[in-house]
């Protein structure tokens, strides 16, 4: 068997992927997020998603949320913008414009039939790349027909649990990246595999994420993970550039967080807060 082509991602390969504004930019210059994302109980889901974006720089914010979500959408993120689902507590409608909107689908989504077609409306109009996680990815595996409907380039977030719907059980590390790198390929899309090493997969090349630890296996981290790469696209970073930076900054914010919180006591919000210290760790 040959080796994957695969490579660590370096402090220095991550400083070189930095954009650093421009002294007379705008809010318009660093884009819009719009998530969809969260339901009744797991609207926390959203509020992380949507804070992450903010925290790694997105010029504008827009959480689609069910409309029982709205107030706490609003009194937990007063940067953001909100646009209420006509369902009471999971998304079941899609009415926006969209054009030159990053869109980042899936935390706390639900995946029922209503939840679904919602999905399927925003992406069906939608060309740029995307952010994909949680039950977003759910979704796509229940319903195959829906990756038609999935921009080249779009960035999917599974952990092994979502991984094992999209391609199957895998009968080793190998095997699992041998058909990580096959729906990649298929579907023309950047998969990052979450876990203690994420891997970021476009096509057959791989890129090793070394920043992260064990303070950041809980409940959220991966919500802030997706608000953070959707922060970076709406930037202009290309696709890949996304993922991967996206994912460095993500572990590196987490290891300077563990520096005062420990391990234990790493929150998903406190990782989204130490965004900018990652940023800073860069130089
Ligand atoms: P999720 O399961 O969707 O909340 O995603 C978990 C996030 O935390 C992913 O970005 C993982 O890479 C990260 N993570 C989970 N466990 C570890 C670990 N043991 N070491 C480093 N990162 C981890
Ligand atoms: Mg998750």
């Amino acid at each position: 068997k040959a080796a994957p082509l695969a490579q660590i991602i370096t402090p220095d390969a991550a400083k070189s992927m930095y954009k650093p504004r421009d002294k007379f930019s705008h809010k318009g210059d660093y884009g819009h997020v719009l998530t969809m994302a969260g339901s009744k109980g797991k609207v926390g889901a959203a509020v992380l998603s949507n804070s992450a974006a903010l925290n790694m720089g997105a010029g504008k914010v827009t959480a689609y949320i069910p409309a029982h979500a709205n107030v706490i959408l609003q009194s937990s993120l007063p940067e953001i913008m909100t646009i209420s689902s006509l369902g009471e507590n999971f998304i079941t409608d899609f009415e926006h414009d969209i054009k030159d909107i990053t869109l980042c689908v899936g935390p706390g989504l639900g995946t029922g039939d209503d939840v679904s077609s919602a999905f399927a409306k925003a992406l069906s109009q939608q060309s740029l790349p995307v952010v994909i996680d949680a039950d977003g990815l759910n979704i796509l595996s229940d319903n195959s027909d829906y990756w038609k409907l999935i921009p080249k380039n779009s960035i999917l977030t599974p952990h092994d649990g979502e991984l094992e719907k999209l391609i199957g059980q895998w009968k080793d590390d190998y095997d699992r990246l041998e058909k990580a790198k096959k729906l990649s390929i298929d579907k023309d899309v950047i998969l990052v595999l979450k876990g203690a090493h994420t891997i970021a997969v476009s096509g057959k090349n791989l890129y090793i994420n070394d920043t992260g630890n064990p303070g950041m296996a809980t409940a959220g981290s991966g919500d802030v993970l997706s608000g953070i790469i959707a922060g970076l696209l709406a930037q202009k970073y290309d696709a890949l550039t996304a993922a991967v930076f996206g994912v460095f900054l993500h572990g590196r914010a987490g290891d300077i967080a563990s520096q005062t919180y420990a391990h234990e006591g790493l929150k998903a919000s406190i990782i989204s807060n130490f965004v900018g210290a990652a940023i800073l760790d860069l130089f």
